[in-house]
């Protein structure tokens, strides 16, 4: 088997979406991914739960919108997300997780000037029952907003983060009551998008139901074939 080596400076530019419902593994998937492109990861529930941590305005009006599991307003995601992309570190491209996911986004996306040849969306699906499994199993750490799984991914000391030694927690809106809803918000939402994305940039429909490493590679395989 080859190995996968992280890319250099010459290689092509990737823009990367990934699609799925909470608890998909997109976040997991999305952080191997940018490592191995070199490219940041950009997770917009990152971004809005550190400006919570940090009391900015957005995240004062983000906080009891993402406690309910419904969607902050299209127009602040669509501003913090041109910021970020204009970045230096963005040149290159990016692996965007958590975003878009409306299709209003998905225009305002566009109009940044995203859509073109290197844009490839992987959306990733995964039975419900696994999604109840993997959500309530989460774990959150606060400080640098590491992601584990009580049993399909533990620290090595339950109940603490490896990197930063803090106690880790479950996300406000990984609670049963607020889950059903962001899986019934995210079925909504989805058919347009991916409807958008089928016309416009390599839509993959990946398999997540399966070991990280087996869908890593799945991702990277489907990757490199584009080039
Ligand atoms: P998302 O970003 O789509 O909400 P995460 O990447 O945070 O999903 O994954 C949700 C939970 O499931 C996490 O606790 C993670 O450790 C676990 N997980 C991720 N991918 C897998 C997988 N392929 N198999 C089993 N558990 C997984
Ligand atoms: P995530 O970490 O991707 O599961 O997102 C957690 C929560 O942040 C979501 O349930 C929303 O409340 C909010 N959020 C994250 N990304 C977006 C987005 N693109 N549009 C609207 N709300 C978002």
């Amino acid at each position: 088997m080859v190995a996968a080596s992280p890319r250099t400076a010459a290689a092509p530019a990737a823009r990367v979406i990934f699609l799925g419902p909470p608890g998909a593994g997109k976040g997991t998937q999305a952080a191997k991914l940018a490592a191995h492109l070199g490219v940041p990861r950009i997770s917009t529930g990152d971004m809005l739960r550190e400006a919570i941590a940090r009391g900015t305005e957005l995240g004062r009006k983000a906080a009891p919108i993402m406690e309910q599991g419904l969607l902050v307003p299209d127009d602040l995601l669509i501003a913090l997300v041109r910021e970020r992309i204009a970045q230096p570190d963005c040149r290159r491209g990016f692996v965007l997780d958590g975003f878009p996911r409306t299709l209003r986004q998905a225009q305002g996306l566009a109009m940044m000037g995203s859509e073109g040849p290197e844009l490839v969306v992987f959306e990733v699906a995964v039975p419900k029952d696994e999604l109840l499994r993997r959500l309530s199993g989460r774990r959150w750490c606060p400080t640098c907003q590491a992601t584990y799984h009580v049993t399909n991914d533990p620290p090595g000391r339950p109940g603490v983060c490896d990197r930063e030694g803090t106690a880790l927690v479950q996300r406000e809106d990984d609670r049963e009551a607020v889950v059903s809803h962001r899986l019934r918000q995210y079925e909504e939402q989805m058919a347009p998008l991916i409807a958008h994305y089928r016309e416009r940039a390599r839509l993959h429909h990946v398999e997540g139901h399966r070991p990280v490493e087996a869908v890593f590679e799945d991702l990277r395989c489907l990757l490199e074939a584009r080039e």
